[in-house]
């Protein structure tokens, strides 16, 4: 009988502390909504005096002729536009991010090929300025949102144009095909490359491995891209030997009719 007590106890012990887990993790899951709704809101909220600091340096620039006759103003001028410019992406990230972390819309039948005709036309601008080939092979429909297909694509063929190697123009294949029930696609780049001790840190918000100088960028494209991939189930990494280009791999639901 002893035994069987000792037992007793020991199990509603257990059953206790799993409570007390759930209780904690419920907390958790809320604090975690609350931090992102905040961030949403400041990031929202950020863009009016954003706005109001950038059109009156443009006003500065058309009123006094970019401040040319005083070199050290023109060059206290240009220092001000580019750091609005970066807030302003900064906050289109960090508003992106919180719009793909609500739940998305109920998938439906993508044609992936069109979604990523859209992606192309987004990104036609860097595309003519760096002569990028980029060639989209037949991919498989998919069952998402669609809003959030094309977000995915145009941030990792963004990337794949934008970390391209300085010795040659870049190229990128983007592939599919259906394996089961998930559609396997693959961007491939002829880029710089990414080192292994980074292939799972990129993932990370503001993470960057490559100098903000030179390449611009927040650090939150593949957050947002790896967020979209998850919210439907799938998921999204990279493969690159740290110097030969890079591949995203990522698996969505394959279209079911
Ligand atoms: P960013 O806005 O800085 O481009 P991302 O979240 O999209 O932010 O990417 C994070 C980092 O991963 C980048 O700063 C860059 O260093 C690296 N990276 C992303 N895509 C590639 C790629 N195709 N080739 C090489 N490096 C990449």
């Amino acid at each position: 009988l002893e035994t069987v007590v000792f037992n007793l106890q020991l199990a509603l012990e257990r059953a206790e502390q799993s409570g007390e887990l759930q209780r904690r993790a419920l907390a958790l899951e809320r604090s975690n909504a609350e931090l992102e709704r905040f961030a949403f809101v400041a990031s929202h909220d950020l863009q009016e005096p954003l706005r109001s600091v950038t059109s009156f340096a443009q006003l500065l620039v058309k009123r006094f002729g970019g401040l040319e006759g005083d070199p050290k103003a023109a060059q206290y001028l240009r220092h001000i536009q580019e750091g609005t410019q970066r807030m302003q992406n900064l906050i289109q990230d960090l508003l992106t991010y919180a719009r793909v972390t609500a739940e998305p819309r109920p998938p439906a039948r993508q044609d992936t090929n069109a979604v990523a005709a859209t992606a192309l036309q987004d990104l036609r601008a860097s595309l003519d300025a760096t002569g990028a080939a980029v060639t989209v092979f037949d991919l498989p429909p998919v069952m998402a949102d669609g809003t959030q297909l094309r977000q995915l694509l145009q941030n990792l063929i963004g990337n794949a144009v934008k970390y391209r190697h300085p010795d040659r123009p870049p190229v990128v294949m983007v592939t599919g095909e259906q394996r089961g029930s998930w559609v396997h696609i693959d961007v491939q780049d002829n880029g710089i490359g990414i080192p292994s001790e980074y292939h799972e840190r990129i993932f990370t918000v503001f993470q960057r491995l490559h100098a903000r100088d030179q390449y611009g960028g927040t650090g939150v494209g593949l957050t947002i891209a790896r967020r979209i991939v998850e919210r439907h189930g799938g998921q999204l990494w990279v493969s690159s030997d740290g110097s030969n280009g890079s591949t995203f791999h990522l698996t969505l639901p394959a279209a079911t009719d």
